[in-house]
């Protein structure tokens, strides 16, 4: 490898050492490879190459290396490796297998997380230039704005227009002093264009006041996070929090899931070093709240249906099921494994838009070929059939629970269920998400 080469991911892991805190140093130093992780981590079950501890493993490997004066003069012996573009290679075929799912920190007794180790190598792999093209290109695009090209405007018009029909006449594009902001995307127009018309429906019928951007506020924001991209992630945050800021609005409602929210809600101070304008609720709390203090009615459907937690909600945002929704409503199954042991859908992290179908679709809006990139791409083709294996296994787990409707909150969750779900045995199992079946069935 070229001096100079070295020398550049050495800077790169300098930068990254910002965002080792305490936390990290405590994951890095503890793990005592007991295992106990291993079950519940959707890559183990799919290979046991990929377990927690070696997905990890590969953060400590750099870390020993540039930062324990030992272990740098050991090497391999005292499992130090340098930063070279073959071993980010090797460390690649790993923390991509990982979706950031959070599973194996629940079940730590040290309480571990291996996936922000995986997300901090993802770091240095963007720095070494290996990122996958299409994540990079979505990041770029996401920073620079690129993504606000004529057929995203003509579509976010025609939200616009229909948003307008079902409330008075008004879109309240960028209106100051309402009670809720929704910060909407480029992926909500794509893929969940419902799930905003019927949040708008409830917020009307709850009276609740509401604004929205007067562009999208980003691709599936922050981009920067799903490859560990730190600078884009945090310019993404402060985007959203000023937006927020300048309309004085209490709530920033997040409809989706995805990093969304817990980047806005738990890191995003941290990251962006600002401070967060207003309350960040998602959907479900709010709609949850509403429920449990009698102000939201539903009927009762006669259906059997079961709720899929999102693992940034649930696990990564502390987002229970909604109990006095679903189990008011419906005749309610809870899946075995659910709520902080719930299982990952596949989607996670760089998973959702690996997949072909999805690239397809962003490349039409976007007006840039992610489906060549991928096509050519043989490593990202591999990861996106790896999260789409974790899809078919749940998948699987909820056609033994025999719902009728699985409703969740998050539209990589919604995609890769509804893809697994109709190449399944039982097509006929609906996945919706939450604000359209509330929307549907509201009083
Ligand atoms: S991360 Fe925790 S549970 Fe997993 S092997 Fe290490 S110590 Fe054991
Ligand atoms: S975060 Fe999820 S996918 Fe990643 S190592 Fe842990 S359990 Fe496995």
């Amino acid at each position: 490898m070229m001096r100079a080469e070295s020398k550049n991911l050495e800077k790169a892991f300098w930068r990254l050492s910002k965002y080792i805190e305490s936390n990290t140093i405590h994951y890095v130093e503890n793990c005592i490879s007991c295992g106990i992780c291993y079950e519940i981590c959707p890559a183990y079950h799919l290979d046991h190459k990929y377990a927690p501890a070696p997905i990890g493993e590969w953060f400590r490997r750099f870390y020993r290396r540039q930062l324990n004066p030992i272990a740098r003069v050991l090497g391999k012996l005292a499992h130090a490796y340098p930063l070279t573009i073959e071993n980010l290679m090797k460390a690649r075929e790993y923390v991509y297998r990982c979706t950031n799912c959070g599973a194996c920190y629940m079940v730590c007794a040290a309480g571990i997380d291996s996936g922000h180790l995986a997300l901090l190598t993802k770091s240095l792999i963007n720095d070494a230039g290996l990122t996958p093209q299409v994540l990079k290109t979505l990041n770029e695009m996401e920073l620079k704005m690129t993504y606000l090209t004529s057929k995203v405007q003509d579509l976010y018009g025609k939200l616009i227009e229909e948003i307008k029909k079902i409330a008075g006449g008004e879109a309240h594009i960028n209106e100051p002093d309402r009670s809720v902001y929704i910060p909407i995307s480029v992926c909500d127009l794509v893929f969940a264009k419902d799930v905003i018309i019927s949040t708008i429906r409830i917020l009307e019928k709850l009276g609740i006041t509401w604004t929205i951007p007067d562009v999208p506020v980003g691709i599936r924001p922050p981009m920067g996070y799903v490859i560990g991209d730190f600078t884009s992630y945090a310019a993404l945050i402060r985007r959203i929090y000023l937006n927020a800021k300048e309309l004085n609005c209490r709530i920033i409602l997040v409809t989706d899931c995805g990093y969304m929210y817990p980047a806005l809600r738990f890191e995003g101070p941290y990251i962006a070093e600002i401070e967060q304008p207003c309350k960040i609720l998602s959907i479900v709390e709010l709609l949850e709240d509403y429920a449990e203090r009698g102000l939201l009615h539903l009927r009762k459907i006669a259906d059997v249906a079961t709720w899929h937690d999102p693992c940034m909600l649930m696990r990564r945002g502390g987002v229970e099921y909604p109990h006095a929704i679903l189990e008011e409503s419906t005749f309610f199954t809870k899946l075995k494994w659910s709520g902080k042991y719930s299982r990952c859908c596949g989607g996670g992290s760089h998973m959702f838009f690996l997949q072909e179908e999805v690239a397809k679709a962003l490349s039409e809006v976007l007006e840039v070929d992610l489906v060549k990139m991928l096509e050519k791409d043989t490593f990202a083709r591999k990861i996106a059939e790896f999260g789409y294996e974790m899809a078919k296994h749940r998948a699987q787990e909820i056609i033994e629970n025999g719902p009728k409707i699985v409703i969740t909150a998050c539209t990589s969750c919604i995609f890769m269920l509804r893809k697994a779900i109709s190449e399944s045995t039982m097509p006929f199992i609906e996945v919706k998400h939450l604000a359209e079946f509330v929307a549907k069935n509201m009083l």
